[in-house]
Formats: structure tokens, C-alpha cells, sequence
């Protein structure tokens, strides 16, 4: 195993933020000294696991609150140390960002006891207060998870698990794709390793397979762009093992997985993007719906992109993902990327942009304000967030995240409550479906209004999956 030193650690920040070495280093010396004594499963010194995290929160250009954050994150539930010295000591941010991290690793989600019931409600609505939170808990789970080795049987199995069910999905809210697709495939190493080797085997042996296609046509688009003189950076990446396995479950072989492939294409400004788009598919023949145009409708955690799947080399499917210098870092780190795009005013504009824009937001505020009972708000929170989701059209193309078992009604309220109170009829692929039909992925719906409809029957409420149309349809027949 590889370990950061502090030096290393400092050298990164020094890269783009040398103002705050002075409060690392004392962040890091203060950690050492009160973990001094405490060793990690593996035999090494406690202070190894901290600065690690560090080290990842660095690589997103992190703040210094939370660069100190990330070194103390384990002092408060693992040592003597208080709050409010920390505070004294440091700042109250970094004390309030600690004791987040602290409190959401004592988040039990499947207790039924009431005072951990209130607790875990407290902190899923605090985590909205300051997203930080929730990136630095990310870093630690996957460092956890990357030393998982040293831990039991039982223990790995069970952290894989939560790994999967709790935090792979807050990694995708907030956008950070290379912390998702990193955490998913170690957690499915410990969930099924069998499969995991079978399937890395497969994926190391198809990627041999088709090595040469790639560069040709990696040779071959560096060349059209040059000739336009046109400024780009091109990346190979192929899919993750889970993200696979996820395919060949549904039925594919591996071969006809259409992404599997992707070359990673960065230009300067979103013109550039179209205008290579339309070069790529001058001199390789697209499949028509597997082309996605991210730019004009991003995906509901801001993801930006044009995706294009085309037959590259020798016949080969090759997806192309077309997207300028700063959609790639939104792509790779989401609202993390904020620090290294907004600076010292990161943190403001993280907060509000996740407010604004960002959908699981939304339907956190929606659900703590509807379900009074602790229990009632944690089942929904597991239904409706932490549970399968589909992705829906509508008729302009936009993306609709539902979660499984939407049917048009939850659709029609997604959009708009007046929608909802007017729908007479709903049509999904072209044909009348009842507002009871179970929506799948990319179905494409449209809803049939009507102003003098007599608006949302009562009957509708157990039609409907999410917390919002069920409210709208009850507050309309209170009126
Ligand atoms: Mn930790």
C-alpha cells in the first residue's frame, strides 16, 4: 500500500492554495497528538488514516476549513478533545464540519429505537447545511474502503453494504463520478468477489481486444481537430466493473455494451463541442438512440456532456463524450469542483447551487417537511432517495429522475403542480396509458391537460410514489 506523507499532502496544496500551509501542518501535528497511541487494523499509526483522507480532499482543491476538517474528522469521536476547543483551537467551522462527519458515522438507518430515529433525521437535514459535510465523509469511506483488507469478514461485508446502499448514492447527488465509481467497485469486490475477478478478467482481456481500434481512432479525431486548429485534450476510460456487471445483468453481453468504451473528448467552449460532434460523425456512423445531448439538458446532479456511440475501427462500438474543460471536472468531482472553479467564495455558492439545482436536494426539503413522524420521514428517505431510480424524457428531451415505481402522476407534479391538477391523460411512447402505469427507463411522457378537469381524485394518492404529488393531491382536496 501506498501512503500519502504530510510533505506529499503539502506539496499538492501548495499547488493551488500555499496561504493555508501553515494551518495543515498544524491541523496535521494537532491530530498526531491527541491519536498518538491509537493504531489502525493494519498496525500502522491512526494518524495515517486522516491524513489520507486529506490527501483526496486535496486532489479536489478542497478549502482550508475542510482540509483541516479532513485531518481532525476522527479526534472528536475517538479521543478527549471537545467542540468547543476544537473551535478555540482552529475555528467553528472546522469544529461544525468535524462534528458533521462525526455525527453522520453514528447514523443508523435501519434502528427502530426512537432517540436514533430523531438523530439520524437530524443529521440527513444537517447535511444540507453545509455539503462539505458530506464530501469529507466521502473521502473517509473511501479510504476506509481502500484499506478495507485488515478488517473481518463480517465487518468488510457490512461496510460494502452501507458503501452501496447509502453512500454510492450520495457520491452520484452530488456528482462526484470518480468517488462513485471508485467506491462502487470496491464495495462489490467484498460483496462478490467471484464475479468481480470474473468479470475484471473479461474487461482487462476485451480491453487488449480492442486497444488498437481505440488509438486509431483516437489518431484519427487529434488529426480532424488539428486541421480545424481547434485546442483539445482526449482521455480513454473504460467503464467501471460494477457499471458492467450492471449491464450483463440486465441481459447484455459484453461486447454489446455500448459504452464500455469512451473517449473522453475536452475542448474550449460548448461551440466547439457541436461543432466536433459533427466532425465524429462525418467520418464514423452513429447509432441513433444512443445519442444524448447532456449539454442542453443536464442530468439532474449537473452533469454536462454530449454523448455519441459510434462504430469506430474495425466495427467496434465506441462511445464518444464530448464536453469542454470545465464540464469534465464537474463530471469527475461535481459540486466539488466548485472550489477550484469559485475560490474563496466556494462554499456559498455550493449551497445555493444545491439548493437551486441539484433534484435530491428538493426532494430532501419535501420530505422532512411533510413526514412529522421520524419513522415515516426515514422509510420515505430510504424509498424515495436511497432506493433504484429511472430516468424519464419529457417531450423536449429533458431529464426526469423519478424513483421506481413513479407513475405519470409523480411525473406530472415533477414538472409542474399545475400539471398535476390538470392532467386528464398521459401518453408514454406514443400510446394513452392509465396514471396508474409503472414508469420504466427512458420512457418518454407526456401529459394531457385540461383546465377544466376536475382536477386530482383522492384516489390518486396511492397511485403515487413520491412525497410531492402525494401532498399536492391532498392539499388540492382539501380545498
Ligand atoms: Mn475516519
Amino acid at each position: 500500500m501506498n501512503n500519502i506523507t504530510l510533505e506529499q499532502l503539502l506539496e499538492v496544496i501548495k499547488s493551488y492554495n500555499p496561504d493555508e500551509l501553515k494551518r495543515v501542518e498544524k491541523a496535521y501535528h494537532y491530530a498526531e497528538l491527541l491519536h498518538q497511541g491509537q493504531t489502525r487494523q493494519s498496525g500502522e499509526p491512526y494518524i495515517v488514516h486522516p491524513l489520507n483522507v486529506a490527501y483526496i480532499l486535496a486532489e479536489m482543491h478542497a478549502d482550508g476549513d475542510t482540509l483541516c476538517a479532513g485531518l481532525l474528522h476522527d479526534v472528536l469521536e475517538d479521543t478527549e478533545i471537545s467542540k468547543e476547543q476544537l473551535a478555540k483551537d482552529f475555528n467553528d467551522s472546522v469544529a461544525n464540519l468535524v462534528d458533521g462527519v462525526t455525527k453522520i458515522s453514528k447514523m443508523n438507518f435501519s434502528s427502530k429505537q426512537s432517540q436514533n430515529l430523531a438523530n439520524t433525521r437530524k443529521i440527513i437535514t444537517g447535511i444540507t447545511e453545509d455539503v462539505r459535510i458530506i464530501i469529507i465523509k466521502l473521502a473517509d469511506r473511501l479510504h476506509n474502503m481502500r484499506t478495507l483488507q485488515y478488517k473481518s469478514e463480517f465487518k468488510q461485508k457490512e461496510n460494502a453494504l452501507e458503501t452501496m446502499e447509502i453512500f454510492v448514492p450520495l457520491a452520484y447527488y452530488i456528482g462526484t463520478y470518480r468517488i462513485k465509481s471508485e467506491l462502487e467497485d470496491l464495495s462489490f469486490q467484498y460483496l462478490d468477489p467471484q464475479m468481480y475477478q470474473k468479470i475484471s478478467q473479461k474487461k482487462n482481456k476485451i480491453e487488449k481486444d480492442n486497444q488498437s481500434s481505440i488509438q486509431e481512432m483516437v489518431f484519427n479525431i487529434e488529426q480532424l481537430l488539428d486541421r480545424e486548429n481547434i485546442q483539445s485534450q482526449i482521455k480513454v476510460r473504460t467503464k467501471n466493473i460494477y457499471g458492467i456487471y450492471k449491464r450483463l445483468k440486465d441481459g447484455y453481453k459484453i461486447s454489446d455494451i455500448h459504452d464500455l468504451f469512451a473517449l473522453k473528448i475536452m475542448v474550449e467552449n460548448k461551440a466547439e463541442c457541436y461543432q466536433l460532434l459533427g466532425m465524429i460523425h462525418s467520418i464514423y456512423h452513429p447509432i441513433n438512440n444512443k445519442f444524448k445531448d447532456y449539454i442542453c439538458n443536464p442530468k439532474t446532479n449537473m452533469y454536462q456532456s454530449l454523448h455519441t456511440t459510434v462504430f469506430g475501427p474495425n466495427d467496434h462500438l465506441i462511445q464518444t463524450q464530448i464536453r469542454t474543460y470545465n464540464m469534465d471536472k464537474i463530471a469527475s468531482f461535481g459540486l466539488a469542483t466548485y472550489w477550484d472553479i469559485n475560490k474563496g467564495n466556494a462554499r456559498n455558492v455550493m449551497q445555493e447551487d444545491l439548493k437551486q439545482k441539484y433534484q435530491f436536494f428538493k426532494s430532501l426539503v419535501e420530505i422532512n417537511s411533510v413526514f412529522g413522524d421520524n419513522q415515516d420521514f426515514i422509510n420515505q428517505i430510504k424509498d424515495e432517495l436511497f432506493s433504484n431510480k429511472i430516468y424519464v424524457y419529457t417531450t423536449k428531451g429533458e431529464i426526469i429522475e423519478l424513483p421506481k415505481g413513479s407513475t405519470p402522476i409523480d411525473f406530472a407534479y415533477s414538472i409542474h403542480t399545475d400539471i398535476g391538477n390538470t392532467m386528464v391523460a398521459a401518453v408514454v411512447n406514443d400510446e394513452y396509458v392509465s396514471e396508474n402505469y409503472i414508469l420504466k427507463n427512458k420512457d418518454r411522457v407526456r401529459i394531457i391537460t385540461d383546465d377544466l378537469s376536475f382536477g386530482p381524485r383522492e384516489d390518486w394518492i396511492d397511485k403515487a410514489k413520491t412525497t410531492k404529488a402525494k401532498r399536492k393531491i391532498k392539499e388540492f382536496n382539501r380545498n
